[in-house]
C-alpha cells in the first residue's frame, strides 16, 4: 500500500499514515453485527420461566452482600504469579462448605468442583483464574467506600471467583437439578507468563472431559467469541563485548538488537495494513553494563497478537527473519573478535481462534443477557478461553459484572453497579447449555 522503507517520510505522510492505519484498524477490530436468534430468546424466556431458576436469580440479587463477601475475602488471599496455593485452597474450602462434595485440586494447581446431573452426559466448565498479576507482598487488603472497593486483584479475578460461589450458592438454594454436569474451576496461570498452564492442563487429553467451556473475566456487558492468540518471544544477542574505543569492531549486540527492532517494524506494516488486525510490540529491552563498554548481550520480548492464526503466523515469520538478518549484518560490519549469536527464546505461546457469533453458546449467552436488561458486547480477546475456542469447543468469556477500573494496577478498584445482574446471565447460561426439566 505505501513504502515506508523510504527514509525520508514527511510529517503529512506520517500523518496520512496513522490516519489509513487508524481507519483499517478500526474496520477490522468492528464486531459483526449478527442479530440474535429468536429461537434462542423464546427458549431463554421459557427457562427464567421455571419456578426454581426464578428462585435462583432472587437469591443471587438478594444476595448481593454475601457475593461481595466472598470477593473480599478471596482478593486479601494473595495470589501471584505461579503461587496460588493458598487462595485455592481458601476457594476450594468454600465451595465445600456450599455443600458440593468432588472438589479437588489437580496436579497444576486448579481447583476443580463438580456438581453432578441427572446423567452427565455433558459437562459445562464455568472458569475463573485464581492468579492476580502482583507479586509477593503487595498490599492486597481491600478498601472499601460505600459499594467502591479497591484493592489490586479485586475484581481481575477476585469478583469472577465470587460469581462461582454466588452461582453455587443459588443452586443448592433452589434446588436446581440439571441433566448435564456443572465443573464449577479456579483456575491457575491465566496472567502474565503463566501462559494459561492451568486450562491448558485441564483440556489435556484424559482431563475432566469437558464438552462446553464459560470462562468469567472481564467487566462491564462484554462478552467474547474469539480468542485473540499470542506469540512471545525473548531475544537476547551475545556477544564477547569490550571497550567501546579499544574494541570497536567487535560485534556490538545493541546495534543488532537495534537493526532487529528497525525490521519489525517496518516488515510488520505490509502485515498489518491489510487483512483481520494482527500486531507486534517490543514491551521490553535489556542488557549492557556501561556507557563506555561494548555490551556482551542485549535483549527484548516481543509480544504478537491475532485472533487469525494466519496472520500471526504470518508476522512470526516476518520477525525470525528480522532477527536473523540483524544478526548477519551485525556480522558481516565486525572487523574484529568471534561473531555475535543469537537465542530466541518462546516466553508464550496462546492460541488463537475466530469463534462463531452464530454458534448455540454464545447465543445462549447473548439472550440471557439481552433478556436481563443488557447489551451484550461482542469482542475477541485473550481469556482462559482461547485454548477450547482454538480447537472448535463451544467457548465463551462472559462478564463478572459491575465497574472494574485500573485492572493490573495497585489502584485497582471494582464497583458495584448492579454487578448481580451478570451473574444472573451467566447462571442462565449455564443452565440453558446444562439443560434442565
Ligand atoms: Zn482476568
Amino acid at each position: 500500500m505505501f513504502n515506508i522503507s523510504k527514509r525520508k517520510l514527511s510529517l503529512a505522510a506520517l500523518l496520512s499514515i496513522t490516519l489509513v492505519l487508524g481507519t483499517l484498524s478500526n474496520a477490522f477490530s468492528g464486531e459483526p453485527k449478527t442479530p440474535q436468534i429468536q429461537s434462542y430468546g423464546d427458549d431463554m424466556m421459557a427457562l427464567k420461566q421455571k419456578s426454581a431458576v426464578k428462585q435462583a436469580l432472587r437469591h443471587i440479587a438478594e444476595h448481593d452482600q454475601k457475593t461481595i463477601d466472598d470477593m473480599i475475602i478471596l482478593s486479601e488471599i494473595p495470589a501471584p504469579p505461579f503461587k496460588e496455593q493458598k487462595r485455592a485452597a481458601k476457594f476450594a474450602q468454600m465451595l465445600r462448605d456450599l455443600g458440593l462434595s468432588d472438589v479437588t485440586i489437580d496436579n497444576e494447581g486448579n481447583v476443580l468442583a463438580r456438581r453432578k446431573g441427572r446423567n452427565s452426559a455433558h459437562t459445562v466448565a464455568i472458569v475463573a483464574h485464581l492468579d492476580t498479576v502482583f507479586p509477593e507482598g503487595t498490599d492486597v487488603r481491600v478498601k472499601i467506600d460505600g459499594n467502591l472497593y479497591t484493592a489490586p486483584g479485586i475484581g481481575d479475578n477476585a469478583r469472577g471467583l465470587a460469581v462461582i460461589t454466588a452461582m453455587v450458592r443459588a443452586l443448592k438454594a433452589a434446588a436446581i437439578k440439571t441433566d448435564g454436569d456443572i465443573l464449577f474451576v479456579g483456575s491457575v496461570g491465566e496472567e502474565g507468563l503463566g501462559d494459561l498452564r492451568g486450562v491448558k492442563y485441564l483440556l489435556r487429553e484424559g482431563g475432566p472431559g469437558i464438552d462446553s467451556f464459560i470462562g468469567i473475566d472481564g467487566g462491564n456487558n462484554r462478552l467474547v467469541y474469539g480468542a485473540v492468540g499470542s506469540y512471545r518471544y525473548r531475544v537476547t544477542f551475545h556477544g564477547p563485548g569490550g571497550h567501546s574505543w579499544g574494541a570497536f569492531g567487535t560485534v556490538n549486540p545493541h546495534h543488532a538488537l537495534g537493526r532487529a527492532m528497525e525490521k519489525m517494524a517496518v516488515g510488520g506494516v505490509d502485515i498489518y495494513a491489510t487483512g483481520p488486525k494482527v500486531s507486534i510490540s517490543v514491551g521490553r529491552i535489556g542488557g549492557g553494563t556501561s556507557i563506555n563498554s561494548i555490551p556482551f548481550e542485549s535483549w527484548m520480548e516481543v509480544d504478537m497478537r491475532s485472533a487469525t492464526v494466519r496472520k500471526l503466523d504470518e508476522m512470526d515469520r516476518m520477525f525470525k527473519q528480522a532477527v536473523m538478518t540483524a544478526l548477519n549484518e551485525e556480522n558481516a560490519a565486525r572487523s574484529e573478535g568471534p561473531p555475535l549469536t543469537v537465542e530466541i527464546a518462546n516466553i508464550g505461546l496462546r492460541p488463537a481462534g475466530k469463534g462463531d457469533v452464530k454458534s448455540a453458546l454464545v447465543q445462549r449467552a447473548m439472550a440471557a443477557m439481552s433478556l436481563m436488561g443488557t447489551t451484550p458486547e461482542l469482542a475477541v480477546s485473550s481469556t482462559d478461553a482461547n485454548i477450547a475456542i482454538s480447537r472448535g469447543m463451544p467457548a465463551i468469556t462472559m462478564s463478572r459484572g459491575g465497574l472494574n477500573k485500573a485492572s493490573h494496577s495497585l489502584h485497582e478498584s471494582w464497583q458495584n453497579t448492579d454487578g448481580h445482574i451478570a451473574i444472573q446471565s451467566v447462571l442462565l447460561t449455564v443452565l440453558a447449555e446444562a439443560g434442565i426439566l
